[in-house]
Parts: structure tokens; sequence; C-alpha cells
């Protein structure tokens, strides 16, 4: 299995990349190591008119950094976006090397709501798999409970489950 590389892409919290480390082995069962955290990457990608990130040149940024040996998500605080939509929680290459996650949205204080740390640990997570879901290979899946459903909303990711479904498992295992 192809290892996997997370780059906290600041100002994320270096601590909760580290977090994801053993939950994101346990998923995709092979080894994952966590790069030093990269300053002013972002920057790079910002977009004055929409005061947001876009993430297809923030996956770019990446790819200019790293050899495609491992598969690589950059993980960040800011938000992100793609021209056609208002935001996205992430992007990834299909069957590629590189993805991008924010955690800007996962968060309940910027809906007004009481901070809730399990339930933004468990969005990451959640979403973490799904951005690594695409960078091998995987498509939306129908099922319900695998982290590879599509979410639009953050009640949409707290309903799907965090892990792949067994269908999901068995097309990234031989990768
Ligand atoms: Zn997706
Ligand atoms: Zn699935």
């Amino acid at each position: 299995m192809t290892s996997i590389i997370l780059v906290p892409l600041l100002p994320v919290s270096e601590e909760l990349v580290h977090t994801l480390v053993t939950p994101l082995s346990d998923m995709f069962r092979t080894s994952i190591t966590v790069e030093s955290p990269i300053r002013g990457i972002v920057d790079n990608v910002y977009d004055y008119s929409r005061a947001q990130y876009n993430s297809t040149l923030l996956i770019k940024e990446l790819l200019q950094r790293f050899d495609g040996q491992s598969k690589v998500l950059g993980i960040t605080s800011v938000d992100l976006f793609v021209p056609v939509l208002t935001y996205v929680f992430g992007e990834a290459q299909l069957d590629g090397v590189a993805g991008v996650m924010s955690t800007y949205r996962l968060d309940d204080t910027i809906y007004g709501l009481p901070a809730d740390n399990a339930k933004f640990f468990e969005r990451t997570i959640k979403e973490s798999v799904h951005e690594l879901g695409h960078t091998f290979g995987l498509l939306h899946c129908k099922n319900f409970d695998c982290s590879m459903h599509s979410s639009t909303t953050v009640d949409d990711i707290d309903i799907k489950g965090a892990m792949l479904c067994g269908e999901c498992l068995r097309k990234i295992t031989a990768k």
C-alpha cells in the first residue's frame, strides 16, 4: 500500500494533524508521516475577490513540493473554494497524488453554535479519509455509512460513517 504524508498548512493546528495519524493508518493500513508545517503556502492561493483560498491551486502548490512516491494530504484551517462552488470541505486528484482538506467549515462555532471538539475531530477524520480515498481512486459511494459518501453540508458529514465501506476498502487494498 502506498504510504501517506500529511502536511500541516498553517495556520492549522499541528497537534490536530498528529492526532489523525493513528485513525488514518488504521483505515488505510499504511505508514503515515507528518511533514513539518508549511507557512505561507495558503497565501499563494488567496483569492481577494472571494476572500477564500483556491483548493485547486493549493493542490498544485503541494505537487511542486512532493515527488509523488506517496499520497499527500494538505490539511489547513482556511476557507477553501473551487470556482464553480461556494465552498468545498476539500478537493483531491482522483487516483492521483495530492489532496487538500480544511477544518474551517467543520467547526460549529462558524455556524454560531457552541464548540464541540468531539464532533469537530470526527468530521476532520471523515473528510481526511474522504479526500485520501479519492487519491486512491475511489469515487463517491452510495453507502450512507461510508466516508466516501458525498457531503455538501456538515449535517451530511455527521450522518455518514468515519470508515470506508467494505466495497471501497476492497478497491484500494490492491494499491
Ligand atoms: Zn468527494
Ligand atoms: Zn464506500
